[in-house]
């Protein structure tokens, strides 16, 4: 009953001798292309290629059920963010059972009185989730964007947004440090709408919750919000069938070797298993939850912390099961080499979510675009420029806007949505941050003429997606 290689790339969109080399690599031979593959392989040519493994299941009448949200926190800096976390840590199912907590995995638990529950990953800040975006791993499913209402919105503040629209992902907004005399939440709600924030309370569906992480009040509340943003997101998983997870953390521990944190995104990973992760393999030693406590298996939403990788992975990386020690090695091989060769590539295409190949809209080629310019002005001047190259087979992105010269930061989004970084009228970058554009692959386009501009991307534009001048 399997799919052959034909049917495969047509579903992945992908040509037959990428996925041939795909099998070479996991040391599986194809007589011939109509020859069905067994399941197991299909799956993980499917993976390869990075299309939905669900779809291969629910083909199968597997049964697809809903799941926990996974939640990261982000926002500017001394905002609350660890404040916040350290808040939620001291309601969660660790912090509630005897010994309290254990370990630090990387991730926690809030279980909710109606029996659902929340999980959250504990890495502050956006270079965790922008590593993870630039691997490709749609780990969060909700963003929590803490602001301090003493402060208000802040550079790194529109920068989460930023990082949260160009990955899709929605926002629940924490007012915080709400304890504060001179804490002002309307205004802060005044500043995120004119950002265009769509608040619930103006008409919009992004929740806004007024939070302190010091006196510990509105965590309930909080919790509620992001309980009801994940039910409107209606998340759902297989359950049973291989897993596929991330890692998003990893360690060298003296006596138990490389361990990661990782999260389930559909299926069951059982102790035991052989597995891949990222370019690293091994077989699955032991599994601890969320307490530390040893078990058998993970299921969807479910931190979890293995052991018995042979090397370290990174955080980002997926974690997929194969059925065969000897089949694991060899994909970890294919995929060392793999890897290398297409990271250039990868960076340059952007690390899309999981698009629908049989999607007419997802073949537009995307062109993710961060844009500085000298005054505010500018940016929609040039924002609305570029917007004029949209084509039904091109689609201009501008995922972040800023006024001032390009920063670190810009480069580090860029790189995190595959995106180019427009300036214009603004300052030549300084070395330092040239030199992280040229080491992240990202291409920094500067103008001070519309006309100019224009024509360059346009000429990009050709480069990315020819036969569309
Ligand atoms: P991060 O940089 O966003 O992780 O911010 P931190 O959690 O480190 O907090 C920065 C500072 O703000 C620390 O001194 C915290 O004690 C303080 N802080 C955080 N949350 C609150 C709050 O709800 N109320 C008050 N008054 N102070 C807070």
């Amino acid at each position: 009953e399997g799919m052959t290689i034909i049917e495969l790339a047509k579903r992945a969109g992908e040509s037959i001798p990428v996925l041939q080399e795909i099998l070479v690599n996991v040391g599986e031979k194809v007589e011939s292309e109509f020859d069905p593959l067994s399941i197991d392989i299909a799956e993980l040519v499917a993976m390869e290629v990075g299309i939905n493994v669900r779809r291969l299941h629910s083909n199968e009448g597997a049964e697809v059920l809903p799941r926990p949200a996974v939640v990261t926190v982000m926002g500017h800096v001394d905002h609350g963010k660890t404040s916040l976390l350290d808040a939620l840590r001291q309601t969660s199912v660790a912090a509630k059972e005897a010994g309290g907590i254990t370990q630090h995995l990387g991730a926690f638990i809030v279980g909710m009185p109606s029996g659902a529950s929340i999980t959250f990953l504990d890495t502050p800040g956006h270079a965790a989730f922008s590593a993870m975006r630039a691997r490709g791993a749609a780990v969060t499913d909700i963003v929590v964007l803490v602001v301090a209402a003493d402060d208000g919105v802040m550079p790194q503040t529109l920068e989460a947004v930023s990082h949260a629209k160009a990955a899709n992902v929605p926002i629940v907004v924490a007012v915080n440090k709400c304890d504060k005399p001179a804490a002002d939440p309307e205004r802060v709600k005044l500043q995120l709408a004119s950002e265009g924030l769509l608040l619930e309370e103006m008409g919009g569906d992004v929740q806004v919750v007024e939070v302190s992480a010091v006196k510990k009040t509105g965590l309930d509340i909080l919790e509620e919000a992001l309980l009801l943003q994940a039910e409107m997101m209606d998340l759902k998983a297989r359950i049973d069938g291989p897993a596929q997870a991330y890692v998003v953390e990893a360690r060298l521990d003296r006596g138990r070797g490389p361990l990661a944190t990782a999260i389930v995104k559909a299926g069951t990973l059982v102790c035991g298993q052989h597995v891949v992760v990222g370019s690293e393999w091994g077989r699955i030693r032991a599994v601890r939850d969320v307490v530390g406590k040893l078990t058998e298996k993970a299921t969807p939403a479910m931190p979890i912390e293995i052991e018995g990788l042979k090397g370290l992975p990174m955080a980002g990386d997926d974690i997929i099961v194969v059925d065969s020690e000897e089949r694991a090695r060899m994909l970890s091989e294919g995929r060392k080499k793999k890897f290398e060769k297409n990271r250039l590539r990868k960076i340059s295409e952007g690390a899309t979510d999981s698009l629908e190949p049989s999607d007419e809209l997802s073949r537009r080629i995307e062109m993710p675009m961060i844009v500085k310019a000298d005054v505010q002005g500018t940016v929609q001047a040039v924002t609305d420029a570029l917007k004029t190259l949209n084509s039904p087979q091109v689609f201009v992105n501008v995922v972040h806007v800023g006024v001032g010269p390009i920063s670190q930061s810009d480069v580090e989004l860029a790189k995190a949505c595959g995106a180019y970084i427009v300036g214009f009228n603004v300052k030549s970058p300084s070395s330092s941050i040239s030199m992280a554009a040229t080491q992240a692959s990202v291409k920094i386009v500067q103008h001070r003429v519309i006309y100019h501009l224009l024509e360059e991307i346009g000429s990009l534009i050709v480069d990315k997606a020819p036969g569309t001048s």
